[in-house]
């Protein structure tokens, strides 16, 4: 009895250890200002193939609004995504009483995970601030860039050069390095860095800029790859985020939209594919809102007739409170399901690597 009680323990206790290590890696890629109608802009324009966003394991619904507006903005949403506490808008990393909350990356780092992220803004900027900083205002650059500095990410690829320029001066390279950093400050640089260091790269002074063709696909492979190197068998969580959908739904302009959406895919292929070779891997991609209230409609007023063409029309230069919709790819991708608040994802995603 005793012998069967024990062998029973010794399974349970490696069943545990199995369900412990069974999501070692997460790729979570965030699509600024994406809507469904951004997702179904590419679909058409893409004569309905499918697009990676068709190839998901599963899909989910999620609710943005923020603690204090039925229309969230970058900062809440972004403080939601990273830490699963709904906030106030423009608050990062915080609770709307001023409370710093640890972020997935926080979480992934005490498991002894390395972490990144990688965008196509400043690295400043609310979406990615959420995953590193603590402030009560997203404006609060120069706090910001201190703590970014001061973080514990293992890669960190973006723009935001001037505002460490404000904050340390011709003793940017000095402090990055005192951190712990490497400093790169083009694509190749970055190429170049072998992973036995942490690396900050400020490719550009402020945003490294839309239109940037494979630039988003490019650096998440960068990243991977230092990431795995830097992680080892404890793995990674790396945050991927389209910056700028979000600055084309505000200038309401959707064939530039449709550039940043291709960038923004192309790093999801490049995740995707990574969790394919992996299997260990999960890739969520969601947003934090839509931007610009885009709709698909008839260009024809009578739309009982055969089609005459479709035509993109926006109704707001800022957000709207639309769900937004998740895709999971790979290991644990029924972890997210039916229609959840965008806390539950970060809180869902904390729990499968603790
Ligand atoms: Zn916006």
């Amino acid at each position: 009895m005793k012998r069967v009680t024990l062998l029973i323990a010794t399974m349970l206790l490696s069943l545990s250890a199995i369900s412990a290590q069974e999501v070692k890696n997460i790729i979570y890629l965030i699509g600024d200002g994406m809507g469904l109608s951004s997702v179904s802009m590419m679909m058409v324009e893409n004569g309905y193939e499918a697009t990676i966003f068709d190839k998901a394991n599963n899909v989910a619904l999620q609710k943005t609004y923020s603690a204090d507006n039925r229309v969230t903005d970058s900062a809440a949403s972004g403080t939601a995504l990273a830490t699963g506490h709904k906030t106030n808008n423009t608050f990062i990393g915080c609770t709307p009483d001023g409370k710093a909350v640890e972020s997935l990356l926080d979480v992934a780092k005490a498991e002894g995970k390395a972490t990144g992220v990688v965008v196509t803004t400043y690295l400043q900027h609310a979406t990615p601030a959420a995953f590193y900083a603590h402030t009560e205002s997203r404006h609060n650059y120069e706090i910001i860039t201190e703590q970014l500095a001061g973080s514990s990410l293992d890669v960190a690829i973006g723009g935001g050069m001037e505002f460490f320029r404000r904050v340390y001066g011709d003793n940017i390279q000095n402090t990055i390095e005192k951190q712990g950093f490497s400093l790169a400050k083009e694509l190749t640089d970055i190429t170049q860095h072998n992973g036995d260091s942490r690396l900050l790269a400020l490719l550009a002074d402020w945003e490294v800029g839309s239109n940037q063709g494979t630039y988003l696909a490019d650096a998440t492979r960068e990243a991977l790859r230092i990431l795995e190197h830097r992680g080892g068998d404890e793995g990674f969580v790396l945050m991927v985020e389209g910056s700028l959908i979000d600055g084309m739904g505000h200038a309401n302009d959707a064939k530039a939209q449709q550039i940043e959406m291709q960038g923004f895919m192309g790093a999801i292929e490049v995740a995707v594919a990574y969790a394919a070779e992996h299997e260990d891997t999960l890739v969520v991609v969601t947003a934090d809102h839509e931007t610009g209230g885009l709709s698909i409609v008839s260009a024809d007023a009578n739309f009982n007739l055969s089609e005459q063409g479709v035509e993109y029309r926006w109704t707001t230069g800022g957000h709207s409170g639309a769900m937004i919709p998740i895709y999971l790819y790979g290991k644990k991708s029924e972890a997210i399901n039916g229609i959840v608040e965008n806390t539950d994802i970060a809180s869902t995603l904390m729990e499968l690597i603790r």
